[in-house]
């Protein structure tokens, strides 16, 4: 029983945004308004007038037929239930005439209401409840309900209207919260902090997905690597920071190239790049990798750029009809990569 009533509520699911507390919400407002009326027309059975037994009779066949309605439409069924049990209230009411602290029930009513709706739709629509209740049950005042009982009742629904707006305004706001940090933290993880790419944990993460994805598709895929050249006589002679200057250019030159929504750049460490795209052809790849090598001999004219800058790149062109793995494809661009070197740098080296 315990076990289903965590699955219903949705415990076992993670906790992740105001929809999700929405969700459980709803699931707590039908299960609680069967139970309850279920209850209440079965205890009348037995305990109270015939009048009150068939008043919660027709409520619990209302409730049911709602459900039946709406069946195709949960979220339907949800406010429906809400609104309709408001009513039921307001009946309740009528045929206790007001005694029996039958008008309590409005206080989860309330409370349900503003976390079904949100504090603002919500603190309006259980606000003008509590007013339509308060002023129905004032014509109760001096007859079955005394002036002091009335008082109390109002006094302590605005105070319990208030605090649940408060309470869902400061979770709800919680939540966003933490939904932001969650996605700072997530872009965090997979972004390289000097240059604004990718990092290697993300390469890690798609390339395998992408090498699939491509093969399902029918479609090239290619992954080229790039590598600065003497980069470390670079840092030498102009400095670590003019390094880190380059870096930062040859990203956005990357950046400003590859601007197609299925192209991925990465930093990979250090002065190592990756690019994984989709080319028309294996011309088209090569020609891409052509024009962004003579981009970055054009680069010195940058303005902190101190010198010529060259990179050499490995590309390798992943066919569809070829069933690679992540390792097999990373490993012979990156022997691309060493034969370009090997040649005398600046320069692409493709797969044969
Ligand atoms: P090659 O042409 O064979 O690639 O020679 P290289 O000098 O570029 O390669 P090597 O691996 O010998 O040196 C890489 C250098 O990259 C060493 C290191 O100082 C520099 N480097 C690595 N990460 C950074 C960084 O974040 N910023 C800067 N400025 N330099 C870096
Ligand atoms: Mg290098
Ligand atoms: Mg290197």
């Amino acid at each position: 029983m315990i076990k289903w009533l965590k699955s219903y509520l949705l415990m076992e699911k993670e906790v992740g945004s105001n929809s999700y507390r929405r969700e459980v919400t709803g699931n707590f407002v039908i299960l609680f308004s069967f139970a309850i009326l279920f209850l209440l027309t079965l205890s009348n059975f037995f305990l109270s007038s015939r009048t009150i037994f068939y008043a919660n009779l027709a409520l619990f066949s209302g409730l049911c037929l709602i459900t039946f309605l709406f069946r195709h439409n949960k979220r339907l069924v949800i406010h429906s239930i809400a609104h309709f049990m408001a009513g039921g209230i307001f009946v309740i009411v009528y045929f206790n005439q007001a005694q029996d602290y039958t008008p309590i029930w409005s206080f989860l009513y309330m409370y349900l209401i503003i976390s079904l709706y949100g504090h603002q739709k919500g603190l309006m629509i259980a606000g003008g409840f509590l007013g339509c209740l308060l002023l129905f049950l004032s014509f109760w005042v001096g007859e079955t309900v005394t002036k002091l009982e009335f008082i109390r009742f109002a006094f302590v629904s605005v105070f319990i209207l208030f605090f649940a707006y408060l309470a869902e305004l400061l979770i709800s706001r919680t939540f966003e919260q933490l939904n932001k940090t969650k996605s700072i933290l997530e872009k965090m993880t997979i972004t390289d902090e000097l240059t604004g790419l990718h990092n290697r944990r993300h390469f890690n993460d798609v390339l395998s997905d992408k090498i699939n994805s491509a093969r399902r598709s029918k479609e090239m895929l290619a992954l080229a690597i790039i590598d600065v050249d003497h980069f470390k006589k670079y840092n030498d002679t102009y400095g670590h920071p003019a390094g880190d200057q380059v870096l930062i250019t040859l990203a956005e030159l990357l950046k400003t190239t590859m601007k197609r929504s299925d192209d991925v750049l990465f930093r990979l460490g250090g002065e190592e790049f990756a690019l994984l795209y989709k080319p028309k052809d294996e011309t088209s790849a090569i020609a891409l990798l052509e024009r962004i090598r003579e981009a970055v001999e054009d680069v010195v004219k940058e303005e902190n750029i101190q010198s010529i800058v060259t990179i050499s790149a490995g590309l390798y062109i992943i066919k569809p009809q070829k069933t690679q793995s992540f390792e097999q494809v990373y490993k012979s661009a990156d022997e691309l990569l060493y034969q370009a070197k090997e040649l005398g740098r600046n320069r692409v080296v493709v797969s044969p």
